[in-house]
């Protein structure tokens, strides 16, 4: 009998449901079985080798290993594979020593990276060990993009984007594409996210400085811009950033919060986990 074929995505999909359904295809039963044997840093950095930041994904990934997992058609829940990623991180020791460390030689390529968000800090942590030289350039003072900006504190306290250990340029905005080519940059990653919300262009929309846009006004918390809000909350939507809202807006001293849809819940965009901590939340 031929050897299992463990080398391609193949065997999982068959046997390892939660790790077919990680778009990372992340090792889920074994950093599991690390953290049971109390080897938080095993965890941790098993869990690195798929996806950058362990300690971010298990506060805010949005789960999609949850619903495959088998225990699920045993008991009412499944394993809570993304909150353990949280276990392994918050437990880890130093971990300095074991990151992939850049080669004693450069390549000689050179790559500049815009935005310092997950995207480019996930690029450039792939690209050092081979050798490239990457220059991030931020337009903000801090690292972490809308992980920072915009995902709020308590969901994911700044203390938790690492890092990395690049040679980053903060507040640079790169205003002239040309010149960074110029600049003798092999290649250009732009990490400049999609930071904008969707207008809502109806009568009445400017008529008041009441009604705001969900990511500017998240934004606006995490800059200290906005520090209060009125005691009845209206929110218009119910995907994620909807049910960020509504909790920054009870942890701002609202008391009354209500959320407006167009369907039923069945067709609500926001994940299950949202909907309870906010309705949780609403009920303390
Ligand atoms: C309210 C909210 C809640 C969210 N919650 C979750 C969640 O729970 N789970 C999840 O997985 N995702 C969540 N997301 C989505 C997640 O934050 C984004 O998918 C992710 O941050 C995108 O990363 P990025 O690196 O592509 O871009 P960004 O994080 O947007 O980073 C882009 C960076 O580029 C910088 N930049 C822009 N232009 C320039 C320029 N010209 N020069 C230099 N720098 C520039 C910006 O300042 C920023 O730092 C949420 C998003 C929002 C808005
Ligand atoms: S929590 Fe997210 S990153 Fe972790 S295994 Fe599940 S889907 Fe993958």
């Amino acid at each position: 009998m031929d050897p299992t074929k463990t080398d391609g995505t193949e065997y999982f999909h068959r046997v390892v449901d939660c790790q077919w359904a990680c778009p990372a295809h992340t090792d889920v039963p074994e950093y599991i079985r690390l953290i049971a044997q109390g080897r938080f840093t095993d965890a941790y950095l098993l869990n690195r080798e798929s996806n950058v930041f362990p300690g971010i994904l298990g506060r805010v990934c949005d789960r999609p290993c949850e619903p495959a997992c088998r225990r699920s058609r045993v008991e009412d829940k499944p394993v809570a594979i993304c909150r353990l990623k949280r276990v392994a991180s918050d437990n880890r020791e130093d971990i300095r020593d074991r990151l992939p460390q850049a080669p004693g030689r450069s390549n000689g390529k050179r790559i500049a990276l815009v935005g310092a968000g997950c995207a480019s800090l996930a690029v450039a942590n792939d690209l050092i060990p081979l050798g490239y030289e990457c220059v991030i350039f931020e337009a903000l003072d801090k690292p972490g993009g809308l992980m920072r900006t915009n995902i709020p504190a308590f969901r994911l306290p700044a203390t938790v984007i690492v890092d990395m250990g690049v040679d980053l340029r903060l507040s640079l905005p790169v205003e002239c594409m040309s010149a960074l080519l110029e600049d003798d940059f092999d290649a250009v990653f732009v990490g400049t996210g999609a930071p904008k919300g969707k207008e809502l262009e109806l009568p009445g929309r400017y008529d008041s400085d009441r009604i705001h846009i969900g990511i500017q006004w998240l934004e606006s918390i995490a800059f200290g811009h906005v520090t209060s809000i009125g005691k009845r909350v209206l929110i218009i939507g119910v995907g994620n950033t909807a049910m960020d809202c509504c909790r920054s807006s009870l942890r701002l001293g609202a008391k009354n919060v209500r959320v407006m849809a167009r369907k039923p819940r069945a067709f609500f965009k926001a994940s299950d986990w949202e909907l309870e901590d906010a309705e949780e939340e609403r009920r303390r």
